[in-house]
């Protein structure tokens, strides 16, 4: 086959499904796109690997909830975000914090969609590092703020439950420093996060049905308690 024959062929069949399995014993002499779809858009902006096996929450956690919520969920804050930035080269030197705290900053055309994706994956990045199995009590420092703040660890607990299951719709309980250094508790609708206000993250559940559907159903209130149950502590 010539060059040139071989050429219009590989055109005739590019897209095609089978094109990788006919020509798998060829050497190209140029390459097919074989980008499988869903493959991450370039960008700044990375999925972090999950910290530990998808089961390795087990029984809180099932394994096929924690893969979808981080392959595809997770996954597709990122990949957005990405791709909402991609024109904006500015843009894509900041890091998630800087973007959420200045949406000002952000071109009025992209800023909901930037707004949704970077806190997604802020959020979402966080709160895979604050899950262990078993969980733990807060110690130290942060556990005498938690009883000077909040009365004690109960009392701390009581308050995220009520705010979690107030949530109307979807969206996060977080326990976070504000920027003067207080602890607080509140509630964010969709992907917002305290990051938006400069604050630090502390601990977040997420109330997206996306996060408890398959094991909980309906059950909020299940996963809420199972949630405050794997807590771990970061800082
Ligand atoms: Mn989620």
């Amino acid at each position: 086959m010539t060059n040139l024959s071989r050429r219009n062929l590989l055109k005739l069949l590019a897209g095609s499904a089978i094109t990788g399995k006919i020509f798998s014993g060829f050497a190209m002499a140029e390459p097919v796109a074989t980008k499988p779809s869903g493959t991450a858009a370039t960008g700044p902006f990375t999925l972090p690997p999950l910290p530990y096996a998808p089961n390795a929450l087990e029984p809180y956690i099932d394994a096929e909830t924690m893969t979808l919520h981080h392959d595809k969920h997770h996954a597709a804050y990122v990949n957005n975000l990405n791709k909402a930035i991609a024109p904006y080269p500015d843009l894509q030197k900041k890091s998630l914090e800087e973007l959420l705290a200045n949406l000002d900053a952000v071109p009025t055309e992209i800023r909901t969609t930037v707004r949704n994706n970077a806190g997604g994956h802020a959020n979402h990045s966080h709160l895979w590092k604050t899950l262990s199995n078993p969980g733990k009590k807060p110690e130290g420092k942060l556990a005498k703020e938690i009883d000077s703040t909040f009365g004690n660890y109960e009392k701390w607990k009581e308050e995220m439950t009520k705010t979690a299951m107030g949530i109307f719709g979807s969206g996060w309980a977080w326990f976070a420093r504000n920027k003067e250094g207080k602890l607080f508790i509140k509630a964010y609708p969709n992907q917002d996060s305290p990051l938006m206000e400069s604050a630090t993250l502390i601990y977040g559940i997420d109330v997206w049905e996306h996060a408890y559907y398959l094991k909980h159903q309906n059950r909020r209130a299940d996963y809420v308690k199972t949630s405050l149950e794997i807590t771990t502590w970061t800082s």
